[in-house]
C-alpha cells in the first residue's frame, strides 16, 4: 500500500545529546568531516545507505530513523557526548569568530543578497540541476568560511530536480520523489507572534500568490527558500514551486516573479525580523531573479523617486553574473505575457512600459515582442561579469549590441572565473594526507611540491585508494540499479569484476545538452573499443549525466552510450552510472585519473567538474574552453585542440575525437603505465604534484569569493552608499544629467582632428601630438571625456591592441568647437592607427560605455 502523505517525525533526543540537534540543524556538517564522522558513528549502516539513496545523507533523517535504544546507549556514553559537545563548541566558534571579511578595511556592507534559481548544497537537498546550482552552493559555503555576510535567496522546489534511472532499453526515466521539509535542516521563518512570515504577489484577475519562507543555515550564511505549497494558495498556485525547471512559459514566469519580487521581499522581511542591516548589494546568479531589481525600484518610487531616478539607484548596488554563451540557455518570454502580469497591482509604482523596455531586444539582431531576462539583468546592474576570462570575452561579443558604437572590449562585462568549495570537493583521504604530512588539512594551502616530506609512493598510494573507492561505489550503484530494474533476479556475475582499481580511469559526467557532446568518445566505436580492451594499457571509463526531461535528443545520446556499455567485450571497462548527483560526484571526481571534457568551444562558460577533479590530483583532458583555457599549462593535463575552422560540425567532431583518441593512446596511457622499480609512474606523479600545488589555491571558491568581494561587492556598496546619500539626491541628479546628455548627444561629434610632431616616417620613441575639435552642442566640457584611441591598424583599418589616452581640455569658446590636445609616444614599430572618441563623463558612472553613447571621429 502507498501512503497518501508522508512526513518525518523529528526524534526527541535525550537531553545529554542536545549537541546533536545543533550540529544537525546547520548544513556546515556537509563540509565538515569530523561532524560527518560523528553522525556516522551513531549508525554506520544507515549513514552509508543514505549516501547511495536518492534521498541523500541527512543527519536529521538519520536521527529520526535510528532506534531509541541506540540513542539511549549514546546518552550514556560520556566519550561520545564529550565529542559531540566539542564539535558543537567548534561550530559555535566558527559561527561567531572574525574571519577574512572582518579584517577588511573601511566600510563594508553588512548584508549582501545573493539570488539563484538553484542551490546545490548537499545531496539531501536536490535543489539543483547542474553547474549553476552547485556553484551557488559553493558560493554560499565559501562566503561562510570567509565571513562574507551573504543572505542566499531561492525557491524551495517540493520535488527538486528529478531522480534518474535507466530502463532496460537504455532510456532515461525520471521520477520526482517529494521532499519532506520536516526531515531537512530547515525552519519556517516566523513573525514575533509565531505566525509564518509570508510574501504576497498580486496576480492578474485579482488573484494573489502567497509564499512562506524556509530558512536554512549554510554555516554562517542564511539561505531563504520560498515555498508556495501552502493552503493560502489554490491548487494551481500551490504548484508554482513544484519542480526545478519543470515547466515552460507561464509557469516559469511565475517562478521567476516569485524568485525576484518575492525574494526581494523575503530579504526585507528577514532582515527586519532578525534586526540585521538591510541588504545593500544585490547579486543575481544568472537572469532568472532579475525582477528583484523592479521590486526595489518600486520601493524607491513609493519614497518619491521617479522611475529613472530609482533605476540609477538600484543599478548602483546590483551585480549581475551571466553564465551562458548559448543563446538557447537564456530565459526569454513573450512580452505580452510579461505585460499581463505587470498590468496589475504587482508593482504599483512601476509602469508596464518601463518594465518591457528593460527586457526588450530592441537592438541589432534582437527579436521584437520578446522579453529577455539576461538583457534585463544587464540593464538593472551597474556591474556585470562572465564566469571565466574566455566567457567574459564571449559575453562582451554576445551582448555587445546593447552598447552600439563600442568595441567589444569596451562592453562593460568583466569576468570572475568560477571556483569550487575545496572542503566539499576534496576527498577526505587527500586532506588526511595533507594533515599527516604537513600538519594542515587545508589541501589548497600546503606545499605539494615538497618531495622531501611527501614521497612519490605516498601520492601514488593515495591515487590508488581513491580509484578503489570509486570502483566500490560504482559497483554498489550498478548493483542497486540492477535490483531496482530486475527485482528478484540475481545480479550477473560480471558485476563483480566491473572496473578495476589498477586501470587508468577516465571520468566524464555532466548535464547532457548538445554542446557538451556526451557521445564524442563514441565517434569511432572501434577505436574506443581498442582503448578499453588494450592488452597492456587498458583504459576504463566512468560516465554519468542527466538529460533535461524534455530533451529527447539528450536521452538518445545517453541510450547510445548505455547500449555500447552493455556489449560483452567492453562492459567491465565502461559504465554509465545513473542519477548523477553531489554524492556520486564526491566519489567520482577523486577516483578518476583523467577528467575528460569535450564541449564545443566556446560554449562551456567555465565548467567546474574538472576543477573538482584537479583538487584531488586528477589530470584534465579537455578542449581549451572555459577555465581550462586559462589554466592549462602543459603539465597539469592535456589540451584537445579544437578544430574551430573545420568545415562543418561533423568534420569538427571527427577531428576533435581523433585528437582525443590520439592523446589517450599515445601520451596518456603510456605515461600512466610507465612504472619505475617501485611500480610508480614517476612522470605522472610529478604531474599530479604540480596540479595539486599550482591549481588547488587557484581553483578554490575562496579565491573566487575574494574577487567578488573586492572587485564587485565593495565597489557596488560604495556606489550604492554614494548614490543614496542625502535621500537619493545624487540619484536624482544623475538621472537628470543622463536625460540631458542623452537628449543633447545627437549634436555631439568630433569636428576635426589635427596631428603633428613627427616626420613623414615616424620612429619608435617619437611623440605624436594630437589636437581634436569637438562639437559639444548643448553640453559642456564637464559632461564629456575626449579620448585618443590608438593601436595596431589591421585589415580594413580596424584597430587592434587598443589603448586609450585621455585628451586634455584646452578651450571652449561660444559658438565654436571645444579644443582638446594630447600626445602619444610610439613604443613599438609596425602599423599604427588612431582615432578620437567622445563619451559621457560623470563620477557616478562605472564605465564610459554605461549609457551606450559615443561619438567617434
Ligand atoms: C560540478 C557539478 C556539475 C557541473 O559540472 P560542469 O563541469 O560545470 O558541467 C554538475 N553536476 C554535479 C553533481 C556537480 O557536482
Amino acid at each position: 500500500m502507498k501512503a497518501i502523505r508522508r512526513f518525518t517525525v523529528r526524534a526527541v533526543l535525550p537531553a545529554q545529546l542536545s549537541a546533536l540537534d545543533e550540529l544537525a540543524a546547520n548544513l556546515r556538517w556537509s563540509w565538515h568531516e569530523p561532524t560527518q564522522r560523528l553522525f556516522r558513528d551513531i549508525a554506520p549502516h544507515l549513514w552509508d545507505r543514505q549516501h547511495r539513496d536518492s534521498q541523500g545523507r541527512d543527519p536529521i533523517a538519520l536521527l529520526g530513523e535510528v532506534v531509541p535504544e541506540r540513542l539511549d546507549e549514546l546518552a550514556a556514553d560520556s566519550e561520545f557526548i564529550a565529542r559531540a559537545e566539542a564539535l558543537r563548541d567548534d561550530l559555535r566558534r566558527y559561527l561567531s569568530e572574525p574571519r577574512w571579511y572582518q579584517s577588511l578595511e573601511g566600510p563594508t556592507p553588512d548584508t549582501i543578497a545573493y539570488f539563484s534559481p538553484e542551490f546545490g548544497i548537499a545531496a539531501a537537498l536536490p535543489q539543483y540541476s547542474g553547474g549553476l546550482g552547485i556553484l551557488a552552493g559553493d558560493h554560499l559555503k565559501s562566503a561562510s568560511d570567509l565571513g562574507v555576510p551573504i543572505v542566499g535567496v531561492g525557491l524551495f522546489y517540493r520535488a527538486g530536480y528529478f531522480r534518474q534511472s535507466i530502463s532496460r532499453d537504455g532510456w532515461q526515466q525520471e521520477s520526482y520523489p517529494v521532499l519532506d521539509p520536516d526531515g531537512l535542516p530547515m525552519r519556517v521563518l516566523r513573525n514575533p507572534d509565531g505566525s509564518a512570515a509570508q510574501v504576497t504577489l498580486a496576480l492578474p484577475e485579482g488573484r494573489a500568490l502567497v509564499a512562506r519562507i524556509w530558512k536554512l543555515d549554510v554555516g554562517r550564511v542564511p539561505l531563504l527558500l520560498l515555498d508556495t505549497d501552502i493552503p493560502d494558495n489554490d491548487e494551481s498556485l500551490r504548484g508554482v514551486t513544484d519542480r526545478l525547471y519543470g515547466g515552460g512559459g507561464e509557469h516559469r514566469l511565475l517562478q521567476e516573479l516569485l524568485l525576484g519580487i518575492g525574494g526581494s521581499r523575503a530579504v526585507k522581511l528577514f532582515t527586519g525580523l532578525t534586526g540585521r542591516a538591510p541588504a545593500e548589494v544585490f547579486h543575481t546568479n544568472e537572469g532568472h531573479a532579475g525582477f528583484q531589481g523592479l521590486d526595489r525600484i518600486n520601493d524607491l518610487v513609493s519614497q518619491g523617486l521617479a522611475f529613472p531616478e530609482a533605476l540609477r539607484a538600484v543599478r548602483a548596488g546590483t551585480v549581475f553574473t551571466t553564465h551562458t554563451p548559448v543563446p538557447a540557455g537564456i530565459d526569454r518570454f513573450e512580452a505580452g505575457l510579461v505585460a499581463r502580469y505587470f498590468a496589475t497591482d504587482l508593482l504599483p509604482g512601476v509602469d508596464v512600459a518601463d518594465v518591457l523596455a528593460l527586457g526588450a531586444e530592441d537592438y541589432d539582431g534582437g527579436v521584437a515582442e520578446t522579453f529577455n531576462m539576461a538583457v534585463m539583468g544587464l540593464r538593472l546592474a551597474q556591474r556585470a561579469n562572465g564566469v571565466s576570462k574566455l566567457h567574459g570575452e564571449v559575453s562582451r561579443g554576445m551582448f555587445g549590441a546593447l552598447w552600439p558604437g563600442f568595441d567589444a572590449d569596451d562592453v562593460p562585462i568583466g569576468s570572475v572565473t568560477n571556483g569550487v568549495h575545496a572542503p566539499t570537493w576534496t576527498d577526505q583521504r587527500v586532506r588526511a594526507l595533507a594533515a599527516e604530512t604537513f600538519g594542515d588539512d587545508d589541501s589548497t594551502r600546503v606545499d605539494w611540491s615538497d618531495e622531501q616530506r611527501l614521497g612519490d609512493a605516498a601520492i601514488w598510494g593515495l591515487r590508488r585508494d581513491l580509484r578503489e573507492q570509486l570502483v566500490d561505489d560504482a559497483r554498489a550503484r550498478v548493483g542497486a540499479a540492477w535490483d531496482e530494474e530486475n527485482p528478484g533476479i540475481g545480479r550477473p556475475v560480471w558485476h563483480r569484476s566491473l572496473l578495476d582499481p589498477d586501470v587508468l580511469t577516465i571520468g566524464f559526467a555532466r548535464r547532457v545538452p548538445t554542446y557538451k557532446r556526451l557521445t564524442l568518445m563514441l565517434h569511432d566505436p572501434e577505436r574506443l573499443r581498442a582503448l578499453l580492451t588494450h592488452p597492456e594499457r587498458p583504459v576504463q571509463l566512468v560516465i554519468a549525466g542527466k538529460s533535461h526531461p524534455a530533451d529527447d535528443e539528450g536521452k538518445r545520446l545517453i541510450q547510445r552510450l548505455v547500449d555500447f556499455s552493455r556489449e560483452a567485450d567492453v562492459r567491465e571497462r565502461i559504465v554509465f552510472l545513473p542519477n548523477y548527483d553531489i554524492a556520486m560526484a564526491q566519489k567520482l571526481y577523486p577516483g578518476t585519473d583523467i577528467w575528460l571534457n569535450n564541449p564545443l568551444r566556446p560554449l562551456e562558460a567555465c565548467g567546474t567538474s574538472g576543477m573538482k577533479a584537479a583538487l584531488n590530483g586528477s589530470l584534465n583532458l579537455s578542449i581549451l574552453d572555459g577555465w581550462w583555457n586559462e589554466y592549462y599549462d602543459d603539465r597539469n593535463g592535456w589540451a584537445i585542440p579544437s578544430a574551430d575552422s573545420a568545415g562543418d560540425a561533423a568534420e569538427r567532431d571527427a577531428l576533435e575525437a581523433a585528437a582525443m583518441y590520439d592523446l589517450i593512446e599515445h601520451q596518456i596511457a603510456p605515461r600512466f603505465y610507465e612504472r619505475d622499480g617501485a611500480g610508480v609512474p614517476q612522470k605522472w606523479v610529478s604531474d599530479i604534484r604540480h596540479t595539486l600545488a599550482t591549481l588547488s589555491p587557484e581553483l578554490s571558491a575562496d579565491r573566487m569569493l575574494r574577487q567578488y568581494v573586492e572587485g564587485l561587492y565593495l565597489p557596488a556598496a560604495r556606489a550604492e552608499r554614494t548614490i543614496a546619500d542625502t535621500r537619493y539626491r545624487p540619484a536624482r541628479e544623475l538621472a537628470a544629467w543622463t536625460a540631458r546628455v542623452a537628449e543633447a548627444w545627437p549634436q555631439v561629434h568630433v569636428a576635426h582632428v589635427e596631428s603633428g610632431g613627427v616626420d613623414a616616417t615616424p620612429q619608435v620613441g617619437e611623440e605624436l601630438q594630437v589636437r581634436a575639435f569637438v562639437e559639444l552642442g548643448e553640453l559642456t566640457a564637464d559632461d564629456v571625456a575626449v579620448e585618443l584611441v590608438h593601436g595596431r591598424a589591421r585589415e580594413g583599418d580596424q584597430l587592434g591592441d587598443v589603448e586609450r589616452v585621455p585628451l586634455e581640455f584646452v578651450a571652449h569658446e561660444l559658438g565654436a568647437p571645444a579644443t582638446y590636445t594630447g600626445t602619444v609616444r610610439f613604443t613599438r614599430a609596425g602599423s599604427f592607427g588612431y582615432t578620437v572618441r567622445v563619451v559621457p563623463r560623470h563620477a557616478l558612472l562605472a564605465s564610459p560605455a554605461e549609457l551606450g553613447l559615443v561619438a567617434i571621429a
